[in-house]
């Protein structure tokens, strides 16, 4: 009792090889270490609304952020399709061309040592092994226009997964522990955390067919006082959106238009709730894992690179970058994205 009440935490990390409760939140404590000091038996543990979960542990954005545990959330663990009828969703049903398999991600594990991967296959990942895997924050728009319907099309009809997904409202859903493998850029998968921004994405400008103008004159609009809205086609009541009577607009009434691979397209900016959130993420990544670098691929007059990057490259680049950066199949997150805003805004955070 009293050898208990005198331990401090750092003392018990060392005590049970804990090394990961020394340096975090405490969060993860294995079920044989001594409470932390002064908690209750059913005790609830108190969040802010902000957290993300990394190896089991909970860090502070300052972010609104809806993981996937909570009311409202995306659960990426879940095999059954999320919006298919209930009698429908089963993995059994679901099963076909689209789906796979019914995991939509996989394992952290083509760098590790055998043992390594043994011991984490399962669960098991400490924050100190995680933080030697990831060294990427890799940055898309989802062509969806809202989170909601980026889940569905990820999970429910593509068989595949996000770490994260960033609303027009500025809020981060965290749909899985980003000890996994999520699936969303290819040969970065191990290595990386991703994020879909709701965005409709970028088009080209020289397209006989019109260059995804349709699209963009069905979710962008101008309102009477002359700025651009986005319209929700079908409406905000069954969007997912968690404010029903918000107006979204894009940073920036116009499109914008600039060039990425070497052709050139026309995309509508970001929504400043969700430059200001994935300013807080960026920052809150950067500083949760140190390989992440706070940083986008420059060349070398300082300048950013908007094309994919040459193999070797790729591989020794720790930092943040776009999906255009991994392949040349795409454009994400397009010419309107403001890469300073971003970074620059993190570094602030970070005390940089
Ligand atoms: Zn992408």
């Amino acid at each position: 009792m009293v050898r208990r009440n005198v331990m401090t935490r750092r003392d018990a990390a060392k005590a049970f090889g804990l090394a990961a409760l020394a340096g975090g939140f405490g969060f993860g404590a294995a079920p044989s270490a001594p409470a932390p000091g002064g908690a209750k038996v059913g005790a609830p543990v108190e969040r802010k609304g902000d957290e993300i979960v990394v190896a089991g542990q909970l860090f502070h954005t300052t972010a609104p952020v809806v993981t996937w545990m909570d009311p409202g959330g995306y659960d990426a663990y879940r095999v059954e399709r999320r919006f298919a009828p209930a009698a429908e969703a089963s993995w059994e049903k679901s099963k076909g061309k689209d789906l796979k398999s019914p995991n939509r991600y996989g394992v952290r594990n083509r760098t590790l040592a055998p043992e390594v991967a043994e011991r984490v296959r399962g669960g098991g990942w400490d924050l100190d092994t995680l933080r030697q895997v990831v060294d990427q924050f890799v940055i898309h728009f989802d062509v969806c226009g809202t989170s909601k319907r980026c889940f569905e099309v990820l999970h429910d009809h593509r068989g595949l997964s996000v770490h994260f997904m960033l609303d027009l409202d500025g809020t981060i859903y965290q749909t899985l522990d980003l000890k996994e493998a999520a699936w969303h850029a290819t040969i970065a998968n191990n290595r990386s955390i991703g994020i879909e921004i709701a965005n409709m994405g970028a088009y080209p400008v020289n397209d006989p067919r019109g260059g995804g103008a349709s699209v963009l004159d069905k979710w962008y609009k101008k309102g009477a006082d002359g700025r651009t809205e986005i319209t929700i086609p079908g409406g905000l009541a069954d969007s997912g959106e968690r404010n029903l009577s918000a107006v979204f607009r894009p940073s920036r009434d116009e499109p914008v238009v600039g060039d990425v691979q070497g052709k050139s397209l026309r995309q509508y900016d970001l929504t400043p709730a969700q430059y200001d959130s994935l300013t807080k993420l960026t920052a809150t990544l950067c500083t949760v894992f140190p390989k992440i670098t706070c940083d986008y691929p420059r060349d070398a007059s300082g300048k950013l690179i908007l094309k994919k990057l040459p193999d070797d490259v790729l591989k020794n680049y720790h930092g943040v970058l776009g999906h255009y950066h991994v392949q040349t199949n795409k454009v994400d997150p397009g010419p309107a994205f403001q890469w300073d805003t971003v970074i620059d805004g993190a570094r602030k955070l970070m005390g940089r």
